[in-house]
């Protein structure tokens, strides 16, 4: 096991491209850090580098303490695991298990009890002596997570393991990944474009955007304190929703709308007064106000059921306020028609505040 340590890493391709720029970042030993981002983020190519399949054009990568820029992968002792499973199909599951270690030269005995051990782990006991092609999408992938875990490596790298399977057994292989890093303790660096993934595995999330980090934090502290507005957006389902506005007198307003500020939020936005901002909002700091209740009018906000979705233990209603739409997510037994006015109370202590030019959250404590 090692720590990653990738300092002002670049990527430029042979066209000119940038594809990563200063990538600036430390994996402790034993870590399961994950890149997200959207398409053509860089996430791919930052792990390409990490493994040594990618030349890196500036900076310096450590693994285990050593500087590995110039070493060749199977030099790096890393093991990766690819959205497609490259299986050899002409052999078994043991065999194609055991291929790596047969090739380093490991005795046939030390490479049956590792690759017993890590079937065991994966449950594919009583799958060892079938091929590939008798084998499920997710039996497949589990038989390339044993490959990758016999050899011991020093990390793991993975780049969309999960991508070809099914939503269900989507969820069933992120348990077992989850799972085998716990036991394993091994440093895991992987590489998803699902936020979900991302939030319900890593220990820490690093967000990528244009080949440059957002942000890098545990997956709540991403949730609850989004350093900008991509972030904020990018993370959490169903997504938040934006109003432009402005702050003016410890208010944020903008057509068809006014919300009170709390006090101290109200002291930290004050160097923006009048100046144009983007108020998030997530879809869980919106309940509906009861009929009879005395409304908080710096506290409400009043618009138009757009789209109204009852998924059963919640609702998902759009809401149109002014020209904008806002996303709710209310109780499973509300009774709320298209095109109706709709007042929703806001916990205003939950609301973030972006700068509408830089887009950087001005609101944080
Ligand atoms: P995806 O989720 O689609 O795989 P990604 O975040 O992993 O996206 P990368 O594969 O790292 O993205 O690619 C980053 C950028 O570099 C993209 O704009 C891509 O078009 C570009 N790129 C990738 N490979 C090359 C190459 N060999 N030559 C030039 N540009 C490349």
């Amino acid at each position: 096991m090692a720590a990653i340590s990738l300092q002002h890493v670049r990527k430029f391709y042979d066209n000119g491209f940038h594809a990563v720029k200063d990538f600036n970042l430390h994996i402790e030993d034993g870590e399961f850090v994950v890149f997200v981002g959207p398409s053509g983020c860089g996430k791919s190519t930052t792990l390409r580098m990490i493994a040594g399949l990618e030349d890196i054009s500036d900076g310096n990568l450590q693994i285990g303490g050593r500087v590995v820029n110039d070493l060749q992968p199977k030099e790096r002792d890393i093991a990766m695991v690819f959205q497609s499973y490259a299986l050899y199909p002409h052999m078994t599951v043991r065999q194609n298990m055991g291929f790596a270690l047969k090739l380093d030269g490991v005795p046939k005995a030390q490479i049956n009890e590792r690759v017993d051990e890590a079937a065991k782990m994966l449950h594919l006991e009583p799958l060892l002596e079938r091929r590939p092609k008798e084998l499920s999408g997710g039996q497949r992938q589990r038989v390339a997570l044993g490959r990758a875990i016999v050899r011991k490596p020093q990390a793991f790298l993975m780049d969309e393991p999960l991508s070809n399977l099914d939503a269900k057994l989507r969820v069933e292989m992120r348990a077992s990944i989850a799972r085998l890093h716990r036991k394993l303790g091994v440093t895991t660096v992987y590489v998803t474009h699902d936020q979900v993934e991302a939030m319900t595995m890593g220990d820490r999330i690093v967000v990528m955007k244009g080949g440059e980090i957002q942000q890098v934090a545990s997956p709540m502290a991403l949730y609850e304190r989004p350093a900008n507005k991509f972030v904020g957006s990018f993370i959490g389902s169903p997504a938040m929703s934006f109003l432009d506005g402005h702050v003016l007198g410890g208010v944020v307003g903008g057509e068809g709308y006014a919300l009170t500020l709390p006090t101290d939020m109200a002291q930290r936005v004050s160097g923006h007064e009048g100046q144009p901002v983007s108020l998030g909002l997530r879809p869980e700091i919106l309940s509906l106000l009861q009929p009879g209740a005395v409304a908080d009018n710096g506290a409400v906000l009043r618009g138009v059921a757009e789209v109204v979705e009852p998924l059963g233990a919640e609702t998902i209603v759009t809401v149109q306020v002014g020209a904008q739409n806002i996303v709710a997510r209310l109780a499973g037994n509300v009774d709320i028609r298209a095109g109706q006015a709709l007042a929703l109370v806001v916990d205003c202590s939950r609301i973030h505040l972006f700068d509408a030019e830089s887009e950087a959250n001005i609101s944080l404590d």
